[in-house]
């Protein structure tokens, strides 16, 4: 394998429109359908989506820790909150360091660090002090130009409609 095959970038996702966390998990069965090890940290969430049930039969690839209350959308965020994020921040770094896992999805860490869950500059030294042969993967609305001009690829997803405008609400196994 040459130097250039093993290289990995910075993926972010991001925009109001759907697809963000389909298009992480996505990436995620692929790499583990490749035999790479996935590590993916969940800020802000807190539950059992359909997602996490269904990566969990993939869990000698595939490992998935929350850092989320489940409780926080916008606004300001409590002590709690914050410390959940922090406690992600600092995993992350480790598992990072470890070099066990080929790809690192940081789900919503583009909301957290919107909302001062993690300063965004934590998030910008996670992107730049990322080894060489991890591909890191930033989900997330409100992407700050800062993440954007570091990342290698950037994906903005527009909604051009979505039926929520019409009232449906996330549905388990489509949304959630
Ligand atoms: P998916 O998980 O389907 O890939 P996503 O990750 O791109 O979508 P998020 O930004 O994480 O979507 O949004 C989570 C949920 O917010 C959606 O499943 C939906 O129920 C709800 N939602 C969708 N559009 C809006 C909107 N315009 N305003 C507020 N909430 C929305
Ligand atoms: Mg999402």
């Amino acid at each position: 394998m040459t130097k250039n095959e093993t290289r990995g970038y910075i993926q972010v996702y991001t925009g109001n429109g759907k697809g963000k966390t389909t298009a992480a998990i996505g990436l995620a069965i692929r790499a583990a359908g490749a035999g790479l090890k996935v590590f993916i940290a969940q800020f802000i969430k807190m539950g059992d989506y359909s997602e996490i049930k269904a990566l969990k039969r993939f869990s000698d690839l595939i490992t998935v820790e929350q850092y989320g209350l489940g409780r926080f959308t916008d606004g300001k965020p409590l002590p709690e909150d914050i410390a959940a994020a922090q406690k992600g921040l600092k995993q992350v770094k480790s598992i990072m360091a470890s070099e066990e896992y080929k790809v690192i999805i940081l789900e919503e860490a583009n909301v957290a660090a919107k909302y001062g869950l993690i300063r965004e500059q934590d998030l910008l030294g996670l992107i730049i002090n990322k080894p060489y042969d991890v591909e890191l993967v930033i989900t997330g609305r409100h992407a700050s130009s800062r993440v954007i001009e570091t990342a290698d690829l950037v994906t903005e997803m527009i909604p051009i409609k979505h039926y929520f405008e019409k009232g449906v609400p996330a549905r388990v196994g489509i949304e959630k």
